[in-house]
């Protein structure tokens, strides 16, 4: 594959596990491609006066489980196959997490870095304008992803509620506490990952608090895996990245010190604590945990012959190709496949709807341990089946997930 596509991934990573379950062919015929996508032209007047059209799409991939769910990225090089492709893996995600829902995603390309709020504000709304008629807490949720942030998506819950005239608070879920949202959001990506992490550690008898971490992306994901992997488990954090750049620490880095200098400079880059390493380089450290938190295909076949950490956590979605899998596999790196790992947030998103639909407010405890059982779970279910089959962890989330999803289409009587 010279130019990676995502799409072509998702589509090989299902054809692997789908030949495994031995699906029939309109099983998979269905099941490979969207059941439905949008796409559409959003025109934002700019603070300069002038007026910008952005590019916005929504794939709701597969609704057989329950109403479709998944984030909305604001990104650059967005691209509608990048959509399809992270609408196939949130079907899959929410499968593998036994959640009675449906996958999606949506995305605008923009650069929302060098936009001004009331611009971001106008582009949501936009947005909510076009995808209206056809999400709603019953049809489709969407929730934020790679920079979009729960204002966003007051901003969008808001302008979904003056177009429907109801205060519909489970049509977006990571909202702020005020408006909805439910405890434990913000930090749900990193910690159920934490909680999959700690059982692999388990597993390969790794004792978490000598562990070391290096995370890429200080996103949301990456900046709550560095915290809380020292908060919870006394895990040392010795490198972190951003698109900025890259630092090491040997001795630790203080994951919060490290954040507030990120907000304060724009990067993690300059930390005064720590030496500047190349990007690449970090993935390569010979650490317990990577934690690759940033965008697709980090991992490719040109540096997993080098990655030596004994559990790649996949927060972010789609990191590792599929050459460096197969790498990974070979050389007996425990990978926690983004289905799983990442899938916290999506899991307390769930706990979000029906918080909304039942006017209920959780402790951040109670979404702590439903987590925790949630996440658990599901790891083991996949390691259980990876040990039985004598596959990648990956290929076993797939066969949880898809032999969940064609159970659905199959009872729905449409397959
Ligand atoms: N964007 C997150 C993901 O990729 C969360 C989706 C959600 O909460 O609906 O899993």
């Amino acid at each position: 594959m010279s130019e990676y596509n995502p799409m072509a991934v998702a589509q090989s990573q299902f054809n692997m596990a789908a030949e495994i379950l031995d699906l029939d062919e309109a099983m998979r015929e269905f099941l490979r491609w969207p059941m439905r996508e949008f796409s559409m032209r959003l025109p934002v007047r700019m603070d300069d006066g002038s007026v910008e059209v952005f590019q916005g799409f929504r794939v709701q991939f597969n609704d057989a489980r329950g109403p479709t769910k998944g984030g909305i990225r604001f990104h650059p090089t967005e691209t509608l196959d990048t959509i399809r492709a992270l609408g196939m893996w949130m079907t899959w995600k929410c499968a593998v997490m036994d959640l009675p829902l449906g996958g999606a995603k949506g995305g605008v390309i923009c650069n929302p870095k060098a936009m001004s709020a009331r611009e971001l504000e106008a582009l949501c709304r936009a947005y909510i304008r076009e995808v209206a008629s056809i999400i709603g807490p019953g049809r489709d949720v969407p929730a934020p992803d790679v920079y979009t942030t729960p204002q966003m998506m007051a901003w969008m819950m808001d302008e979904y509620a003056k177009i429907s005239g109801w205060s519909h608070l489970g049509v977006i879920t990571g909202k702020p506490l005020s408006v909805g949202g439910s405890q434990g959001r913000g930090d749900a990506t990193a910690r159920g990952g934490w909680y999959t992490v700690r059982e692999a550690a388990r597993e390969l008898s790794i004792d978490l608090s000598e562990a070391t971490v290096a995370v890429q992306g200080y996103g949301n994901a990456g900046s709550y895996a560095a915290t809380l992997g020292r908060q919870l488990f006394g895990c040392k954090v010795v490198a972190v990245s951003d698109t900025g750049g890259a630092i090491i620490n040997e001795d630790g880095l203080d994951p919060q010190a490290v954040l507030r200098h990120k907000t304060e400079t724009g990067s993690v880059a300059g930390f005064p604590e720590a030496e500047a390493i190349a990007n690449g380089e970090l993935l390569e450290l010979d650490v317990d945990v990577l934690w690759p938190a940033a965008l697709e295909n980090a991992i490719d076949k040109d540096n997993a012959e080098r990655i030596r950490a004994k559990i790649v956590a996949e927060a972010a979605n789609g990191p590792t190709s599929l050459e460096a899998d197969e790498i990974l596999y070979r050389n007996g790196i425990h990978v926690i496949p983004d289905l799983l790992c990442n899938a916290g947030g999506v899991t307390v998103s769930y706990f979000e709807m029906v918080q909304n639909a039942c006017l209920e407010q959780w402790s951040a405890e109670c979404v702590y341990e439903r987590l925790d059982a949630k996440m658990t779970r599901a790891y083991h279910s996949v390691l259980q089946l990876a040990k039985r089959e004598d596959i990648d962890m990956r290929t076993a989330a797939c066969m949880v997930a898809i032999q969940r999803v064609a159970q659905a289409v199959r009872v729905r009587g449409w397959i």
